[in-house]
């Protein structure tokens, strides 16, 4: 059985080798992070040592929490080599020259300790090439593990293994790439580009030699190239401004003087001369001056500008105001791609002059990169953030309506659509999801181990329970999962009603509860657990002047957390992504949590104008009041409680969230997306035998003397001009709940007297105009508004 990875070491402090320190570091793993010993510099670690300085002002954060920097200590390749052989991973991350990184692999081979794993992040030069001429201990125990950037958000790992490489080191590296850094690990063949980058170069080379071409815009490229097609809303241009325009010219170099002459990327790959120019005057991207899309002048003047295509094309770098293209296809798209993809029009030309190229590219490459499609859709998912891969676009427009609209193209229709025919890459039989492969077969699509998907779970099943907003799906052992798929995973009537029935059911026939929502296509960060309650009923409910059904929904809340809460079997709340407001009050009423690591949880009424409805309060306060590292007395948890709740603040990671108790110590948190719900439904049942209900909290509240001390600290805000009048009206409704009310500082507090102040706040603040005004403008814009 393969050993743990307990320490790890990164060499070179650059891009990708801090921030993938960072992200060992996330995960609770001890890291070395070396560097070379900078010319001249008194501190010989200045490079590592910088680089982690530099975390704090990186957006967006490689560090789930400041804390994590502890465990990575800074060094030099000089001083520190030795110290190599105390590591069980060592990942090679320095610059993409094949001659550094021998020089490296040799010295590595000397001092590394039997058994350890070591591993390029390179993104083109192939395992071959590194380990040619290199000593025969090293071969065995070496891998890439090509992490994509930021290496904290982006999920795919590219595992390339060689000839020599033992099976008990793929096994170590995977499983800790993927359990412990959350990544989900490809497995790709040795080939240039592996799998994402060489269909992505491809892709975005295409993208931008047809615009240049065609005579398009940058911003009508973008609107085609972008949403419709799923691939990132950026579109291609907006992409390389934000990876950085520089970075384009090395792969692409790169891959051509890998690739065989026969291989198409070869016929787009023409110098672009508007790409060197940009360059050298230092428009690299988001990270320099600007690049196809920059900013020019200040304050009120600012205005966003476009470089123009046209007048690059001959030869000169020209920006104007950027303009909104209206597409009629792009629109159309929306319900049918073909629609776009099939318009003889323009748009329609660039569409599918792209995207034709594009997909007959990654069907000619299979078996070569990959044996299974469903690694290949998955690289371009995770490593790309398209929506859907490749052969999934491929089934959505109907693999003989993309073979027969190649000819358009002059392209050959690569021998596995010929062989696919009328069918589709993808099936279902019963609950399997099937794949078809190169020899023509169907086989299942597989999980790794420990993986538990709701998408696996759905398939081919029936709801236990359902209505228009959440369902309620059976995964086993006597576990019930509930899942929100109303707008935004928003909380509404039916779902609090859908709840009770629940907890009905599982207190009669199963042993315990799940909540978990799942949207793996959303893209990095953008997950809904759930946005909190259905703002859009209340403002109706409002419009109508129904105070007497918006208090009754407050009510019914509060009712469904608190027999949530009370329930006799355990509740295990999954979140990933957003949980914010009713959202993360009902994380707060569970018996345990099992959080995704990018989870970003946080109680942000008052940014609309209201104050937590659902018990957040009550919960808060117990929480901070009976913590074990809590100060003597009931102010500073009142005054804790009512700045975090008062600012509308979140947490940024799971990790953030334990700190500001929105998790208690005792939560778990899981890095892989794809095992939150597995770990919840382990935790759960772990939870049964013996379980009992929490006994209900009594808080301490100070009562109106407290009042006075959060009123002034809010008067200064306003003063400074740093709250506004209605924040002032807001604040106060919130200090009068979190102190208690009318109470007297020595009688004990229940949580329902709390929960009845939060309703009498919560309607006091509903009722005002500005509240109002806060709750549409969110819904209109998905801004807030500070009035
Ligand atoms: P970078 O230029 O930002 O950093 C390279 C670092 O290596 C520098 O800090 C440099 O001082 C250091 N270095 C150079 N020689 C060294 C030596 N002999 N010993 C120790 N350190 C040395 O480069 P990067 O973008 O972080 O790329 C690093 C690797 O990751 C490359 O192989 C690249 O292909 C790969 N990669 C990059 C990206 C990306 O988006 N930048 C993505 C995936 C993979």
């Amino acid at each position: 059985m393969a050993s743990e990875i307990k320490s790890v070491a990164v060499i070179g402090a650059g891009v990708m080798g801090a921030a993938i320190a960072a992200h060992v570091a996330n995960a609770g793993i001890k890291v070395k992070l070396l560097d070379i010993v900078k010319p001249g510099s008194a501190d010989r670690n200045a490079i590592a040592r910088g680089a982690i300085e530099r975390f704090k002002k990186i957006e967006p954060a490689p560090l789930m929490s400041p804390k994590a920097a502890r465990l990575i200590t800074p060094g030099n390749t000089e001083d520190d080599f030795a110290g190599l052989a105390e590591c069980d991973w060592i990942v090679e991350a320095v610059i993409e020259r094949l001659d550094i990184k021998q020089a490296l692999y040799k010295r590595i081979a000397e001092v590394r300790k039997p058994g350890s794993v070591v591993s390029s992040n390179t993104s083109t030069i192939p395992l071959s090439e590194l380990m040619s001429d290199m000593p025969d201990t090293l071969k065995p125990d070496f891998v890439i593990t090509h992490f994509f950037n930021p290496p904290r958000y982006m999920r795919l790992l590219e595992l390339v293994t060689g000839p020599d490489t033992r099976g008990d080191t793929i096994d170590k590296i995977t499983k800790f790439c993927d359990v412990t850094l959350g990544k989900s690990v490809i497995s790709c063949r040795d080939t240039p580009g592996f799998i994402a980058n060489r269909i992505g170069t491809y892709w975005i080379q295409s993208a931008m030699v047809l615009a240049l071409d065609m005579g398009l815009e940058v911003e009508e490229a973008d609107a085609i190239m972008g949403k419709p097609m799923g691939f990132p809303s950026t579109g291609v241009f907006g992409l390389m401004d934000l990876v950085g325009i520089d970075l384009g010219p090395h792969v692409n170099a790169s891959l051509a003087r890998l690739l065989p002459k026969s291989d198409p990327f070869h016929a787009i790959n023409r110098d672009v001369s508007m790409i060197e120019k940009l360059i050298a005057e230092g428009y690299t991207g988001k990270k320099g001056k600007g690049g196809f899309y920059r900013s020019s002048g200040r304050g009120a003047d600012k205005v966003k500008e476009t470089l123009s295509l046209k007048a690059a094309a001959q030869g000169r770098l020209e920006w104007r105001a950027t303009v909104r293209p209206k597409i009629d296809e792009v629109k159309d798209a929306k319900k049918d791609l073909k629609k776009l993809v099939g318009a003889k029009s323009k748009p329609g030309q660039y569409a599918w002059g792209v995207l034709g190229r594009v997909l007959a590219y990654a069907a000619s490459l299979i078996p070569e990169i990959a044996d299974d499609i469903a690694s290949v859709d998955e690289a371009m998912r995770l490593g790309y953030t398209w929506k859907y891969g490749p052969f999934e676009l491929i089934d959505k427009l109907g693999a003989d309506w993309v073979s027969e609209k190649l000819a358009a193209l002059s392209i050959p229709v690569p021998p596995i659509l010929t062989r696919l025919g009328k069918g589709t890459f993808y099936k279902t039989e019963g609950s399997a999801l099937l794949q078809f492969c190169s020899d023509g077969t169907y086989r299942p699509v597989k999980r790794p181990d420990g993986v538990l998907l709701l998408e696996d779970v759905k398939r081919g099943a029936k709801p236990v329970l359902t209505n228009k907003s959440a369902s309620v799906w059976d995964i086993g052992d006597g576990v019930l999962c509930f899942e929100f798929h109303s707008i935004m995973n928003s909380l509404d009537g039916d779902i609090l009603a859908l709840l009770e029935k629940t907890i009905a059911l599982v207190q009669k026939s199963y042993k315990a509860l799940v909540i978990h929502s799942e949207d793996l296509r959303a893209g990095p960060g953008r997950e809904n657990f759930s946005v909190g309650a259905n703002l859009g009923l209340a403002v109706f409910a409002a419009n109508l002047r129904m105070w007497g059904k918006i208090e009754g929904s407050v009510k019914e809340g509060q009712k469904a957390y608190q027999a949530l809460r009370y329930a006799p079997f355990p509740v295990v709340g999954a979140p990933a992504g957003r949980a914010l407001g009713g959202g993360c009050e009902i994380l707060l009423h569970c018996s345990a949590v099992q959080a995704y690591a990018e989870t970003y949880m946080g109680l942000v009424e008052c940014g609309v104008g209201l104050v937590p409805g659902w018990g957040g309060c009550a919960t808060m306060l117990a929480r901070w009041q009976t913590a074990k590292d809590a100060p003597k007395g009931p102010m500073p948890a009142v005054a804790k409680v009512f700045e975090m709740v008062s600012t509308a603040k979140f947490s940024t990671s799971a990790a953030e969230a334990k700190d500001l108790k929105f998790l208690k110590p005792e939560d778990g948190i899981t890095m892989n997306r794809y095992r939150v719900l597995a770990d919840a439904k382990s935790r759960a049942l772990a939870l049964v035998d013996g379980y009992a209900k929490p006994e209900p909290a009594m808080l301490q509240l100070p009562g109106a003397s407290g009042r006075v001390g959060l009123g002034m600290a809010v008067e200064e805000f306003r003063k400074k001009g740093v709250a506004t009048p209605h924040d002032v009206t807001v604040a106060s409704h919130l200090a009068r709940v979190l102190t208690g009310g009318d109470v007297d500082i020595v009688d004990p507090v229940s949580e329902t007297d709390v929960m009845a102040l939060e309703r009498e706040a919560f309607m006091a603040l509903f009722r005002t105009r500005e509240s109002q005004a806060r709750i549409k403008h969110i819904l209109d814009t998905g801004r807030p508004l500070r009035n």
